[in-house]
């Protein structure tokens, strides 16, 4: 029967790409089998997939595996696999017409320094092939079409032709790389078993090389040699002359075989035992897990069993990616396995948004293989699983507290995501409050716990202090500050937007009760006679707030006496209740804000006039000597009243 054979040519940013990977000079042209290898991984990930509610989709070939064929006599090396194999319109639309949008991207990025060996994540890993064949065949066969061969050597087009005559796969894709004169060290068993090694150790579907076998046999003449053996035993002197003749006798013949070899041998990580693993190997296992080019900060790998058994590995990488609060990419870094079949990639009901920077690996033993994404909602056995992932990243993050230079680097990385954690899980809140880390007026240039703090509150404190503002520098002189470092207590600094959030469902620590230093209400601990010291200064000063309040009128709610500033002259506080100054800060900056809830949450300012300071007691005593005299331009114009209130609106909202 006549096959007809069409003609392509390759989109032009293919094209472009063939020139370049083709003209270039790259040193690790390696990465060709791990890509190729990766493919086909791809592939048979997908009719296993089809297969857990068709059975049928596996007839036409049941087995699963990838097989790698060197020949010396051809100059090819050849990877099959029986995954799900392209149609006709998939070949042509995915070897060459269709771009995908990482071409572009990756040109760029070679341009700009990349390395060859990152095409894999820009989506066109197949044209790697290219750095070392002159000419790649494609034979495949999917279930939904006949078979069909694609044939290119490069240089601008390619060919399909049906193929009715060739060895027929049954399903799956046959791939032919015919070698470049200098590539063949490709060929060597040794070169291939080392590359599978070191770039597909995890591939899940057992990768084998056919192997080629040479054994000598001797073969003797004689056949009564054993006999011989006995009798002249003890003759000492004899024993040379005898093996010579014996050599003479032997005949030496060459056989060579050929067998499928195993390369992939170990058991899936997850599998084995944690005490067995080393540390290169978990490594190995993450880089080829997540792309990443730097090792894992931390690994927990363990398994659950009774009522509901899994295994799992989970690992912090030791930087958060560029795009972790990136609401449109909704990565999942957990990867499903069900007795040991690969279910999916971004399984969300795994774990929740804020631990997203995890990654890893989870196989259950009891879900059904033919579990959909829609029933993943609510199935139970998922919810426990989710739970105990949790737990055991909480536990991974304490394990990483234990060394101070690794915990720096975690906190610095995923802080914001363990705040979002106090803000959205409940369940865990009190103990990822143990995790989190601050600068304080006592701390340093360290971060300190709460737990730390706590051991170091001062006999009669009762609160944890805090101020929010927008930097370390911002609020570490703010006059709220005054009064409690006085007393000697510890105040935390918390500049980070999401601790506003984060405390505001936190509320207290070990018991007590957390304060902020900006709001009203904040009682500090006073002896008598302090209490009777404040009485008369807020007798005494009653003219001045009412006149100031007058002047200032609906700038402010109140002006009362302070006892909390010691030094500056006033400052404006937030209720007890509604968004303190920093939080209205970071809600006008959002600007999905809601202006209604703005109307109520922000709060009223009360103004807190300090009487200890100098300024004040100059304007109480003019007040006093002019009480009859309510003007209030006259006020105004008072440079004094002007410019303290300028000044602390100044500041109020700068911190
Ligand atoms: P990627 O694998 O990142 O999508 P590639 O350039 O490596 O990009 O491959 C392009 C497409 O060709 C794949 O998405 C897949 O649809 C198809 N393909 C490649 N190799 C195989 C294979 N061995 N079996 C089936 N389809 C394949």
């Amino acid at each position: 029967m006549a096959t007809e054979t069409e003609t392509f040519a390759f989109q032009a940013e293919i094209n472009q790409l063939l020139s370049l990977i083709i003209n270039t000079f790259y040193s690790n042209k390696e990465i060709f089998l791990r890509e190729l290898i990766s493919n086909s991984s791809d592939a048979l990930d997908k009719i296993r997939f089809e297969s857990l509610t068709d059975k049928s989709k596996l007839d036409a070939q049941p087995e699963l595996f990838i097989h790698i064929i060197p020949d010396k006599a051809t100059n090819t090396l050849t990877i099959v696999d029986s995954g799900i194999g392209m149609t006709k319109s998939d070949l042509v639309n995915n070897l060459g017409t269709i771009a995908r949008s990482g071409t572009k991207e990756f040109m760029e990025a070679l341009a700009a320094g990349a390395d060859v060996s990152m095409i894999g994540q820009f989506g066109v890993g197949f044209y790697s092939a290219y750095l070392v064949a002159e000419r790649v065949v494609v034979t495949t066969k999917h279930n939904d079409d006949e078979q069909y061969v694609w044939e290119s050597q490069a240089g601008g087009s390619f060919t399909v032709t049906r193929d009715t005559s060739g060895e027929q796969l049954g399903r799956g894709t046959k791939m032919v790389l015919y070698l470049k004169d200098d590539q063949m060290e490709y060929l060597e068993e040794r070169r291939i078993k080392d590359l599978v090694k070191k770039h597909s150790e995890f591939i899940s579907y057992p990768i084998s090389l056919w192997t080629e076998k040479t054994t000598e046999k001797e073969i003797s003449d004689d056949e009564d040699e054993e006999e011989k053996k006995d009798t002249e035993e003890g003759k000492v002197e004899d024993v040379d002359e005898e093996k010579e003749e014996k050599e003479k006798k032997k005949k030496k013949i060459k056989e060579v075989s050929h067998e499928w070899n195993l390369v992939n041998k170990q058991k899936p990580i997850w599998m084995r035992k944690p005490e067995e693993i080393n540390k290169e190997e978990y490594a190995a296992f993450y880089k080829s897990l997540t792309n990443d080019w730097e090792e894992h900060l931390a690994v927990k790998h363990f398994s659950v069993e009774g009522q509901l058994e899994f295994k799992a590995v989970l690992f912090v990488p030791k930087r958060a990616p560029f795009d972790l609060f990136d609401n449109k990419k909704k990565a999942n870094n957990i990867k499903l396995y069900v007795r040991r079949v690969f279910i999916m990639d971004n399984c969300e009901e795994l774990i929740p948004e804020y631990l997203s920077f995890v990654k890893g690996i989870v196989d259950s033993e009891d879900l059904p293989l033919n579990i959909s994404r829609e029933t993943l909602q609510q199935n139970k056995i998922l919810k426990v699983i989710r739970k105990n992932l949790v737990k055991k990243c909480i536990e991974l993050f304490f394990e990483i507290a234990e060394n101070k230079e690794d915990y720096n680097k975690f906190y610095e990385a995923f802080s914001k995501n363990l705040k979002l954690g106090i803000h959205e899980d409940s369940q865990n809140r009190t103990k990822i409050a143990e995790l989190l880390r601050y600068h304080s007026t006592k701390s340093g240039d360290e971060l300190t716990s709460l737990k730390d703090y706590v051991t170091r509150m001062k006999e009669g404190q009762n609160e944890i202090y805090y101020i929010t503002g927008e930097s370390k520098k911002a609020v570490e002189n703010s006059p709220f500050l005054e009064k409690l470092k006085k007393k000697g207590y510890e105040v935390i600094y918390m500049v980070d937007a999401i601790d506003e959030y984060a405390i505001g469902q936190l509320k207290e620590f070990e018991g007590k009760k957390l304060v902020s230093a900006t709001k009203e209400g904040l009682k500090l601990d006073e002896s008598e006679d302090e209490k009777k010291k404040q009485e008369e200064l807020k007798e005494k000063f009653e003219g001045l707030c009412k006149v100031i309040k007058e002047v200032l009128g609906d700038k402010v709610e109140k002006v009362i006496v302070s006892d909390r500033v010691v030094d500056s002259p006033c400052c404006l506080v937030t209720g007890e209740y509604g968004w303190t100054a920093n939080m209205e800060r970071i809600m006008k900056a959002q600007a999905l804000r809601d202006s209604s809830m703005a109307g109520y949450m922000s709060s009223k300012k009360t103004m807190e006039i300090n009487p200890e300071n100098a300024i004040m007691d100059e304007l109480r005593k003019r007040a006093d000597a002019d009480k009859n005299d309510k003007s209030v331009s006259r006020w105004m114009s008072m440079p004094c009243v002007v410019f303290i209130f300028s000044v602390e609106v100044r500041w109020f909202w700068h911190v």
